[in-house]
C-alpha cells in the first residue's frame, strides 16, 4: 500500500500530512508543545486523527522523531532537544491514542530515506543525509538500507565531539557539534555577539551582508559542518552527501561556505560531493510516512 500518514516531530515543530504514491498532501504544520512527552503524543494523535478522518484509506502511520531510538524501535531512548523526552514509549502512547500500532524512525533516518527514494540521492548506491536544524543529525544510506549499527545510533553526528571543553549538549557532551554548530547554537553565539536576541536566520542574513560579528559566527559554525563532512568522507566514503533541515534552507550562502570547508579538509584524499535536499524540510514527514509503508511490505 503507497498510502501512509507521516509525523515529523521536531525540535519547535510537528509536522504531519498523506503521503499517496510519492506525493505530500494535506500538510499541516504545528508548535512542538513544551509540556513534556505526554503532550507531544497527545496533539501527534489529534492531527493523525484529522487526516485519518479525510483520508480512511491512509491506513499505517509512521513517525519521525529527533532522537535516538531503542533496539526494536519502540521507544525514544531521549530527545536532546525536546523538554521532558526522555525514554518514551512512543509505540505504546500511540497504540494506546490511536487504536493501531505505528512505525518509529528518527527523523534524520527518515529525511535520509526520503531523499535517497524520492529525492536529492536518488540513484546513488550509497548517501549521507545531514540535517542542520534546532539539532543535527544524519542518516546513512549504504545499498539503498539505512544503516542503523549494533544500537540503532548510527548517524547520531550532533554528538560527535568536535571541541572537546567546548559548549554542552542537551544529550550532555561538550563540545558537540551539534552544541557548536546548529541553528540553536548560532542563535545563541549570534545573541551573545550582538547582546541581544538574533535568531539563526537574522545571523545569516546579517553574515551576508558582511555584519562581522554576525559573520564570524555564522561561518564557524559552517566550517564545522564542512570539516565534519570531509571526515565523515574518510569514514564512509559515500557517493553524496544531502544537506537539508531548516539551518540548511538559508540557501546558496551556506552551500558555498560549507563546499568549501569541506573541500579544505578532504585532504586530498577523495571529493567531497554535496547536494541540496529537494524535499527541503518535507523530507523528515515524507520519510517518516515511506518508513510506515515500507514496515507495511
Ligand atoms: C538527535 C538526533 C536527531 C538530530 C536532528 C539530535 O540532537 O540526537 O537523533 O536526528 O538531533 O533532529
Amino acid at each position: 500500500q503507497n498510502i501512509s500518514i507521516g509525523v515529523d516531530v521536531g525540535g519547535t515543530k510537528i509536522a504531519t500530512g498523506v503521503l499517496r504514491a510519492g506525493e505530500l498532501h494535506d500538510r499541516h504544520v504545528q508548535p512542538t508543545p513544551e509540556t513534556g512527552w505526554e503532550g507531544v503524543l497527545d496533539a501527534i494523535a489529534a492531527q493523525v486523527k484529522v487526516l485519518q478522518a479525510t483520508h480512511p484509506d491512509a491506513t499505517s502511520v509512521g513517525v519521525g522523531v529527533p532522537g535516538p531510538l531503542n533496539g526494536d524501535r519502540t521507544r525514544v531512548k531521549f530527545a536532546p532537544n525536546i523538554y521532558g523526552f526522555t525514554d518514551v514509549p512512543m509505540v505504546d502512547g500511540l497504540r494506546a491514542r490511536l487504536g493501531q500500532r505505528v512505525v518509529l524512525e528518527n527523523d534524520a533516518k527518515a529525511a535520509a530515506l526520503a531523499e535517497a527514494h524520492l529525492g536529492a540521492a536518488r540513484g546513488t548506491e550509497s548517501s549521507v543525509y545531514v540535517t542542520v536544524s534546532t539539532g543535527i543529525g544524519a542518516g546513512i544510506v549504504l545499498g539503498g538500507r539505512i544503516w542503523r549499527g549494533r544500537h540503532g545510533v548510527a548517524g547520531e553526528l550532533g554528538h560527535v565531539t568536535v571541541m572537546p571543553g567546548g559548549p554542552v549538549s542537551g544529550a550532555g557532551l561538550d563540545g558537540a557539534l551539534e552544541a557548536v554548530a546548529s541553528g540553536t547554537a548560532i542563535a545563541r553565539d549570534a545573541s551573545y555577539a550582538l547582546n541581544r536576541d538574533v535568531s539563526t536566520a537574522e545571523a545569516f542574513a546579517l553574515a551576508e551582508q558582511g555584519h562581522p560579528a554576525a559573520s564570524r559566527v555564522v561561518r564557524q559554525a559552517m566550517k564545522h559542518i564542512g570539516v565534519a563532512l570531509a571526515d565523515l568522507q574518510k569514514l564512509l566514503d559515500p557517493e553524496v552527501f544531502v544537506l537539508g533541515g531548516g539551518v540548511a534552507s538559508v540557501g546558496d550562502f551556506f552551500f558555498t561556505h560549507v563546499q568549501a570547508a569541506a573541500d579544505e579538509y578532504a585532504g586530498g584524499f577523495a571529493p567531497v560531493t554535496i547536494r541540496r535536499a529537494q524535499l527541503g524540510t518535507e523530507a523528515g514527514v515524507i520519510g517518516a510516512a515511506l518508513a510506515a509503508q515500507q514496515a507495511e511490505g
